[in-house]
């Protein structure tokens, strides 16, 4: 098992200590939210953009985090900085903490920050690619849940990447219910063709990635145009190359969508990646 340090509530707190309790609503519920951000030789990527979107996320879900952002951000810092890892994963979780009526009109909130030092993805995806499989699942309407929102509520996520597993895959298009891909089971999805990088538009129902935002930030310093859009699997399956992205996976290049093979990674796919890397360790 990896090493880990757990800041709870304002104290760093051995595992068997971590406690919430059995009335947390994010347990009994999912109301609750969460974040997952790295730390690149020390220096964690984008710490701003994940808290503020953590923010968001309680704004969306209706429910107020009782400390600054500023705050949250310096409790962050000093976690990783007394994990004494260079590289680390960091898993924010933030949850309401009520009764067992749905209703809160009362509540405290519990704040976990989790520093892992471990590397989960194997190196041989990178140079190979992936494969993404068709699911029957759809990616949850927005008129049900905020997907702006990243909630403690990944039923979705998980129901998808269970059935990709079923059917042979590592992972799967998500599409909307409407017909257009989203994202992946827990990742962005983008696609090169004839020099334009495009990505759904967040009006496809998805999480916006920090990463995603990242990479289109990064993109046209390679003289790639970028385009966000609404597009079916036909218009994927005619890419030239596919990736996703995603704070783990970082960009993860796609060796075949459905029964479609592709380069992998793709000439623009391994320019990013480095690019990429270069950006995180900067
Ligand atoms: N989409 C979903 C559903 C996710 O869970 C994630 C990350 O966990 C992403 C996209 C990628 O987001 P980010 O790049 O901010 O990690």
């Amino acid at each position: 098992m990896s090493s880990q340090i757990i800041y709870l509530d304002g104290n760093y707190v051995p595992e068997d200590e971590a406690k919430v309790s059995v009335f947390d609503h994010g347990l009994l519920y999912g109301d609750g939210i969460f974040e997952g951000i790295r730390a690149y030789n020390g220096k964690i990527f984008k710490c701003k953009e994940h808290i503020d979107r953590l923010y968001r996320s309680a704004e969306l879900l209706e429910f107020e985090i009782d400390i600054t952002k500023e705050q949250f951000i310096q409790d962050v810092q000093e976690t990783v900085k007394s994990s004494g890892y260079k590289d680390a994963y960091i898993r924010i979780t933030v949850s309401v903490q009520a009764y067992i009526d749905l209703s809160t009109p009362e509540y405290t909130i519990n704040r976990v920050i989790i520093i892992l030092d471990d590397d989960v993805i194997p190196e041989e995806k990178y140079q190979k690619g992936i494969h993404l499989v068709e699911v029957k699942r759809r990616r949850t309407p927005e008129a049900a849940l905020p997907m702006r929102a990243k909630t403690l509520n990944y039923l979705n996520n998980i129901l998808a990447l269970k059935e990709a597993h079923k059917n042979g895959g590592d992972d799967c298009v998500l599409l909307n219910i409407d017909g257009y891909v989203s994202e992946g089971s827990a990742a962005n999805i983008f696609f090169v063709k004839d020099g334009v990088l495009t990505t759904p538009h967040p009006d496809a129902g998805l999480l916006v990635g920090i990463t995603r935002n990242t990479i289109l930030d990064l993109a046209p310093s390679l003289g790639l145009e970028t385009k966000e859009s609404l597009f079916g699997i036909e218009e994927l399956l005619s890419a030239d190359e596919v990736f996703l992205t995603g704070t783990a996976y970082e960009i993860m290049p796609v060796r075949k969508v459905y029964g479609t093979d592709f380069k992998a990674p793709g000439d623009y796919t391994a320019k990013l990646m480095k690019l990429y890397q270069e950006t995180v360790n900067q």
